[in-house]
């Protein structure tokens, strides 16, 4: 236990490493011994100079690459107007956002919240009220096993990974999942007491899987005919991830609530829900709301980066960039079947699989490129995850690729 001591200001630059992170945080992550200092584009420097090529954008969310010229423009120019304002003003920032979102997608209301979680909790509990004004026991949602949706209570218990909500007992009640694509299961599951049906149209903890255009198609005609919401989780999924603004524009499937998060702010933490004006109604004033939802700083630097991936030219340009990398992959999974049983997934987002033999090892692959200077994700046990910034060279496509054939041959050549 530390004793309490005159706060020295040294502190404030003192000498830090990644061996301090076990002593000082709360112990909710195993981080790399790597700590990136400085980034640039698709490219991460640690403290001793290394240079790391980042096929991660943390997370899906740097998807402009690091300390894009436009973010920071507007991310310094809002700094020096006002940073927040609190709920009883509205901004300008914030209204443009807004009018930004709601020009370019389905919806005609924003909710605007700091991250993905809260950007799902908020379209739950207002599917819930929503549900409320078309029959009292309109309350269940049902979402898909192995889906993700958050680490708030209410979100983790609607994701469907009970390994992500042991020891959190009791759970809040009126929860059903079933399986991610099973037609048959949607019909089965999706009655008169149903409020919404979550989805992500690709899943992307749970490993990297599309929904199938025929699924997306039914569970939009389910919810019509038994009067559920349908609620597209795009956090990681959307944002020009995987070639379109939102990945649901692939499938002809507009849903009534859509939330966005990780890309939207570059880095910034920043999350929306979108809907329309019908189903937003059933959020009256004072039901809902958050301290730095729609805070001027966050909302500025959302706008640039909408205003950046809505370009058509820069969305073809993501899916240009995604052909080549999908092209390399595919010759990789064929010059290592025996490493890697298919590549899946949709535009910028994609999943190497692991084929049986090397089952439960993505994590120790990730670390073997993490060694050759290339960040890469697991997304489960058996899959390695690729989520390259929207701005990646051909050239970096290239330089990722030759350094997955030599982790490949490596990891091959040691099992
Ligand atoms: C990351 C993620 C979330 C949670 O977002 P946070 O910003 O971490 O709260 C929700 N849904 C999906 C699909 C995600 O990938």
């Amino acid at each position: 236990m530390n004793s309490r001591t005159e706060f020295p200001s040294a502190a404030l630059e003192t000498a830090v490493s990644r061996s301090d992170f076990d002593a000082l945080m709360v112990p909710t992550y195993a981080p790399s011994t790597v700590v990136p200092v400085r980034g640039q584009g698709v490219w991460l420097d640690d403290a001793e100079g290394r240079r790391y090529l980042d096929f991660t954008s943390g997370i899906g969310v740097t998807s402009l690459g690091h300390a894009h010229p436009a973010v920071l423009e507007a991310l310094h120019r809002q700094a020096e107007q006002v940073w927040h304002i609190g709920n009883g003003y509205t901004n300008q920032p914030v209204l443009r956002l807004a009018r930004a979102l709601t020009s370019l997608t389905f919806a005609d209301r924003v909710f605007v919240a700091n991250s993905g979680a809260e950007a799902n909790e908020a379209a739950l509990k207002l599917a819930r009220k929503y549900g409320k004004t078309r029959g009292a026991q309109r309350t269940r949602i049902v979402s898909c096993l192995q889906s993700f949706h958050g680490r708030t209570l209410f979100t983790v218990s609607v994701g469907g990974q009970p390994k992500y909500t042991e020891g959190f007992e009791p759970l809040p009640p009126g929860i059903s999942h079933i399986a991610f694509n099973d037609i048959a299961a949607a019909e089965a599951a999706i009655g008169d007491d149903v409020c919404a049906v979550i989805v992500e149209p690709v899943q992307g903890e749970g490993g990297v899987l599309p929904a199938s255009r025929e699924y997306l198609q039914a569970l939009r005609k389910l919810c019509d005919e038994r009067g559920a919401l349908l609620i597209f989780d795009e956090v990681q999924c959307g944002m020009g991830r995987t070639g379109k603004l939102f990945a649901h524009e692939h499938y002809g499937v507009v849903p009534d609530i859509l939330t966005t998060a990780k890309a939207l702010g570059n880095g910034f933490p920043v999350g929306a829900m979108l809907t329309r004006s019908d189903i937003a109604a059933a959020f009256s004033v004072g039901a809902h709301g958050t301290t730095y939802g729609g805070n001027p700083l966050a909302c500025a630097v959302a706008l640039s980066v909408v205003s950046t991936i809505a370009q058509p030219a820069f969305l073809e340009r993501t899916r240009q960039a995604a052909d080549r990398l999908w092209t390399g992959l595919q010759r990789l999974q064929a010059a290592f079947p025996q490493l890697f049983k298919q590549v899946r997934g949709s535009g910028m987002m994609v999943g190497l699989v692991l084929a049986d033999a090397y089952k439960g090892r993505a994590k120790e692959f990730t670390r073997l490129t993490e060694q050759h200077q290339l960040l890469t994700l697991m997304a489960g046990p058996d899959v390695v995850r690729l989520l390259p910034p929207l701005v990646v060279s051909d050239a970096e496509i290239d330089e990722a690729l030759a350094r997955l054939q030599i982790c490949a041959g490596e990891f091959v050549a040691k099992a």
